[in-house]
């Protein structure tokens, strides 16, 4: 946004937190990766308000209000300029857009207990694999996505990202089980490209009182060991 020159600091983060709230994005680790639901809308708006969506728009009538504030335009001129067209593509969309209901995501995975088709739900603990003869039938499962980036420990796995209970979540190599097989499982999100300055070993975000701190993936690294050390010194 900085960038394009729209918005201000103070709307920065309240920009992130509607998109996050609507569900159009989610976070993982550091990163917003856009939804289903982000992309359907992005289309949505680009096709019937191509002009709006537009960053040189946004930027462009923000300049304009800046000129109101200084008394530079009149905002009864500038509001007749905009809102005529605007009200008209408003009702042109009302018209074209076909209400949209999300369908609950087909996995096209089959119900172990009742053969029906298994969904995936957004609940409020997060998304879940659910059978589709819900209720009758109340199978459901954990879901497993693939994260963005490689495995950090044999560099050509994919990271698998499960999702359990209360939203915690874990990332596996998709190679463990496999032959050969890497054993990378961890809690804490995996950072691609950086080594540990102590034993060279992968780096981690570790999620601590709401706030990510990198630290070294190696439970056995010396650098995440004089840190435990100290705690059960002042504990003993
Ligand atoms: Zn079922
Ligand atoms: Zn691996
Ligand atoms: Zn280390």
């Amino acid at each position: 946004m900085e960038e394009f020159g729209i918005g201000r600091p103070s709307t920065y983060s309240k920009t992130i937190t509607t998109v996050l709230d609507r569900k159009y994005v989610e976070k993982e680790g550091k990163n917003l990766l856009i939804t289903d639901l982000g992309k359907l809308v992005t289309n949505m708006l680009e096709e019937n308000f191509n002009e709006i969506v537009d960053v040189s728009f946004t930027a462009g009538m923000e300049s304009k209000l800046d000129d109101v504030e200084i008394g530079e335009k009149d905002w009864v001129r500038l509001l007749k300029d905009f809102y005529p067209g605007f009200h008209d593509k408003i009702k042109q969309a009302d018209a074209n857009i076909e209400k949209v209901k999300i369908e609950d995501v087909k996995t096209g995975e089959i119900c172990p207990d009742c053969g029906g088709e298994l969904v995936i739900k957004d609940g409020r603990n997060g998304k879940f694999i659910a059978c589709s003869n819900y209720p009758e039938c109340k199978y459901t499962r954990n879901i497993e996505v693939q994260a963005k980036g490689k495995c950090p420990l044999c560099g050509s796995g994919l990271l698998i990202k499960k999702t359990i209970k209360n939203h915690r979540t874990f990332y596996v190599c998709d190679k463990k089980g496999n032959d050969p097989e890497c054993k990378f499982i961890s809690w804490d999100i995996p950072v691609e490209g950086k080594k540990c300055e102590t034993c060279g070993s992968y780096m981690v975000l570790h999620r601590f009182r709401g706030k990510m701190y990198p630290r070294c993936g190696n439970e056995d690294c010396p650098s995440r060991k004089t840190r435990k050390k100290s705690d059960s010194d002042s504990k003993d």
